[in-house]
């Protein structure tokens, strides 16, 4: 009895003393804040999951980062977190659940998570949402995840009625969705729309009133009547005309164009794709000929006034991990100015999600999701594939930089 009594109070100081935060000091020489700035010489001062202080005299110092880029955690806004290869080596699509699926997804989450990406949107499956809630529950490693569980695919009047997709929205909403995905037209080589403006109008006010923001899948026409519908955000939207940019500038309306890592992967992982559904082999020198359309397409969006453009690198088997590619792409091949490509995956990502208070800066109040990259993207945006220090929500998941 007296044991057990020494071993209770035991339990009580124990409690105390982690309920009573220690403060982790991480020092810091340059600092992206997240939203453009850049901070010199500083230190980080964080507590459990979030960053308390920008102080230059906090100390002892816990992480030594000098010489390093710091930035916020990247954000990810649109991925495909469960598409993964099957045992046969095969592209497996998403949402498999199968242990070899979801063992694939979860070691998707790692690689991500070690590539410097906090959060991601993945849109999505639903096996994404045990996925999601195990990383939040602190059961597995991984950024932490959006997802609007099962899309809706626009298959024309198949589709449903507006009523009938009213009720698929809601169905994602119960089903623990964040967001909602559209298929409004087909690929990038077909753009028709798969959706008409009613059932569009539809899915999208639907989601509105549910609190629910949405993601819409389109190409050409379907990207004007996504914009008219008062959807969140456009994914891809190649064959969009200038007009077509210009509303949605007006409406506010987020664009996610890629600028090639999603079609190099295609390319790069050509064994593991061809013959799956989808993907013919007569189909790859088409996905080649995409990539200049891509770039095209981003340049022409860069021009237009008050456009917001975020990061999505639109990654899936083979890419997971890989996402950085992208801002390389971005930086290189169309021309975006490096610290555009970063804010656009921190505090412009964070805004697109809902999320400015909470990630996309280093600031106090926000998540302890913090980076470091060996080099500086500003100069050569190569170093973006050089991350050497992980930490999310106050947990150092990687920190593998060596000062020789
Ligand atoms: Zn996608």
């Amino acid at each position: 009895m007296r044991a057990f009594a020494i071993t209770l109070s035991l339990l009580i100081v124990c409690g105390a003393a982690s309920a009573q935060q220690k403060q982790i000091v991480i020092a810091a020489s340059t600092v992206f804040d997240g939203r453009g700035g850049v901070l010199h010489d500083t230190r980080i001062v964080v507590e459990g999951s979030k960053i308390v202080r920008i102080d230059p005299n906090a100390g002892p110092v816990d992480y030594d980062l000098r010489g390093l880029t710091v930035l916020p955690g990247w954000i990810d806004s649109h991925v495909h977190i469960s598409w993964v290869f099957g045992p046969d080596g095969k592209s497996a699509g998403a949402g498999g659940t199968t242990p070899q699926a979801s063992y694939a997804a979860a070691g998707n989450a790692w690689s991500t998570l070690m590539a410097g990406f906090t959060t991601v949107q993945s849109v999505g499956s639903a096996a994404d949402v045990p996925l999601r809630d195990a990383i939040a529950k602190g059961i597995l490693p991984g950024p932490r995840i959006l997802t609007s569980a099962e899309p809706l695919l626009g298959r024309g009047e198949q589709t449903g009625t507006p009523e009938e997709i009213r009720e698929f929205v809601r169905r994602q909403k119960a089903a623990g969705a964040d967001l909602i995905k559209i298929f409004a037209a087909n690929s990038v080589r077909r753009p028709e729309m798969s959706l008409s403006q009613e059932q569009l109008n539809a899915a999208c006010d639907e989601a509105k009133k549910q609190g629910l923001r949405t993601l819409v899948h389109a190409y050409g026409p379907a990207v004007r009547a996504a914009t008219l519908a008062g959807c969140t955000e456009v994914e891809h939207g190649t064959l969009a005309t200038d007009d077509d940019l210009r509303l949605m500038a007006a409406k506010g309306v987020w664009l996610d164009p890629q600028a090639g890592l999603v079609m190099e992967n295609y390319l790069l992982n050509k064994e593991k794709f061809v013959g799956t559904p989808g993907f013919p082999e007569e189909v790859f020198p088409l996905i080649k000929d995409i990539i200049p359309q891509f770039h095209e397409f981003l340049k022409r969006a860069l021009k237009i006034p008050g456009l917001k453009i975020v990061f999505g690198s639109d990654a899936l088997a083979g890419s997971h991990g890989r996402n950085a590619e992208e801002f390389i792409d971005r930086v290189r091949d169309t021309g975006v100015d490096p610290m555009a490509a970063m804010v656009s995956a921190n505090s412009l990502a964070a805004q697109a999600m809902g999320m400015a208070s909470e990630i996309g800066s280093v600031a106090p109040g926000f998540q302890a999701d913090i980076i470091a990259v060996d080099g500086d993207p500003l100069k050569d945006i190569t170093a973006v594939r050089r991350v050497v220090f992980v930490m999310k929500s106050g947990v150092v998941y990687k920190n593998v930089f060596s000062r020789r």
